[in-house]
């Protein structure tokens, strides 16, 4: 080979060397230079990477995050992605906790994920729904009822919404039904609030105070006593305490004093215990049986016989085939005149005699009180006028009878009796004025608490031919019923069949 010829075959050579040389330099140059950056490109922006290249999916920047889609454009506003949901700004930054939008509020957490449903915050528990919605207000989530207020936290414990108070469990569920709270038991109706005062339930009353806590044991609500159970439940009907029985009515108020129970008339103490046995009220008495019911007409109480009016009150009935009593306390005072009665009618007779002087008759006694001994002496004087008539003795005594009450038997033995005459009876002069009276007290004496006891009308029950001058006092409680019904005493008193 020709040294001219290797010359040109090393200069090829060593060209070719260089451009190979020049070609991996400049290469290893251009891969090396940072071409990283924002471009815009109709208005599309992109951010292109260290060779320059457009990327797309998620990008850390600056301590902010961004996402391109494949399309290389930035994303903003809402996006999802793999079954979440991220919230980019119009500068692309993704954004992470509460977000304001549109009047609604979400929160993103700190992978930029919208939060669903619940969520814990340092604040307290939110809601946030399947749309990320913060919830506020009442909310129904799966089968329970939800409050949370207006920054929409979850209420617990009692909360008053809309000027009606609510509890809410631990967890914010809404309260209903009977539950224990702070050592109460309240029952909250379906919409969480509790009952105040009465409540029905099954058949049961209950009875809340006026913060919702349920009555216990004895209870005065109003001036009544009531008695609830452990349950509350308020009892209704008789009670058997060691003390006594009470009744509680079907309102469950105790009864106190005259109650009736079905077909019965029952007292009951002030303390609610029932009464048996005599009961003195007023100026009356009555009689309740062992069962504590009042007794009406005829009643044989411990071998003796009594008689009640049909409101149950006790009176003494002595007539022919009713003798006074063995046993009969008197209680004798001095009325006018000397002539003694029982205490127990004075006032009554006084304020009569008062009363048919303001009207200018002339009233005056001519018997009352009445012993036994002076009975016989009455007895035995017209026995023997009607014998010094002519009469036989069986003859005088039934005439006598028809007058006279056989000693023991007669109504002035209890100083509850007397006659009353006018002026003229004793004195003579003043013509007509026992007929005044006697017409008046015809007329009034039932005002006073005192009955006309022997009318023609009535003989053959009373055993007695009509005595205009006659009043028995039985207290103005019977005497206005009996003058109201026109039944004589046997006949008020259910005592007829006795004769
Ligand atoms: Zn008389």
């Amino acid at each position: 080979m020709k040294k001219s010829t290797k010359i040109i075959l090393w200069s090829v050579v060593v060209c070719l060397l260089l451009t190979v040389a020049g070609w991996f330099g400049w290469t290893w140059y251009d891969n090396n230079v940072d071409r990283s950056g924002w471009r815009e490109k109709d208005g599309v922006m992109m951010y292109a990477d260290f060779h320059g290249k457009p990327v797309s999916g998620w990008l850390d920047l600056d301590g902010s995050r961004y996402y391109f889609g494949e399309d290389h454009a930035l994303r903003t506003g809402w996006l999802t992605l793999d079954e979440s949901r991220y919230y980019f700004s119009t500068d692309g930054r993704m954004q992470t906790g509460w977000l304001e939008l549109d009047g609604c509020t979400y929160y993103l957490n700190t992978d930029g994920k919208m939060q669903t449903l619940w969520l814990d915050t340092e604040e307290g528990r939110c809601y946030l729904g399947e749309d990320g919605v913060l919830r506020t207000a009442w909310q129904e989530i799966g089968e329970d009822r939800y409050y949370f207020d207006e920054d929409g936290l979850m209420q617990s414990g009692w909360v008053e919404v809309e000027e009606n108070l609510h509890y809410f469990h631990q967890d914010g569920t809404l309260a209903s039904g009977w539950q224990e709270i702070d050592g109460g038991t309240y029952y909250l109706s379906e919409e969480g609030v509790p009952v105040i005062g009465w409540m029905e339930l099954e058949e049961n009353l209950y009875c809340f105070d006026e913060g919702g806590v349920l009555y216990i044991g004895w209870t005065e609500l109003e001036g009544e006593q009531y008695l609830f159970g452990e349950d509350g439940a308020a009892h209704i009907g008789w009670l058997e305490e060691e003390n006594g029985r009470y009744y509680f009515d079907e309102t469950g108020a105790m009864a106190t004093g005259w109650t009736d129970i079905e077909e019965d008339r029952c007292y009951f103490s002030e303390e609610g215990t029932l009464h048996t046995g005599w009961l003195e009220q007023g100026e009356y008495l009555y009689y309740l049986d062992e069962t504590g019911a009042m007794v009406t007409g005829k009643q044989e109480i411990e071998g003796e016989i009594y008689y009640f009016t049909p409101k149950g009150i006790w009176v003494l009935l002595v007539n022919p085939w009713h003798p006074v009593p063995a046993d009969y306390e008197l209680d004798l005072v001095e009325a006018e005149d000397g002539y003694l009665v029982d205490a127990g009618c004075l006032e009554a007779l006084n304020a009569m005699m008062e009363a048919m002087r303001a009207e200018d008759l002339l009233p005056m006694f001519s018997s009352a009180y009445r012993t036994e001994g002076h009975q016989r002496s009455i007895w035995r004087s017209y026995v023997q006028r009607y014998m010094e008539a002519g009469y036989d003795e069986a003859t005088a005594n039934a005439m006598t009878a028809a007058y006279v009450a056989v000693p023991g038997t007669s109504e002035h033995h209890t100083g509850l009796a007397l006659d009353i005459v006018g002026y003229d009876y004793y004195y003579g002069g003043h013509p007509g004025s026992t007929k005044a009276v006697q017409d008046w007290l015809a007329e009034h004496c039932w005002e006073y608490g005192f009955i006309l006891r022997y009318t023609k009308e009535k003989q053959s029950i009373t055993g007695f031919a009509a005595e205009t001058w006659h009043f028995r006092y039985v207290g103005v409680e019977v005497s206005m019923d009996m003058k109201d019904s026109g039944l004589c005493l046997e006949e008020y008193l259910g005592a007829v069949d006795a004769q």
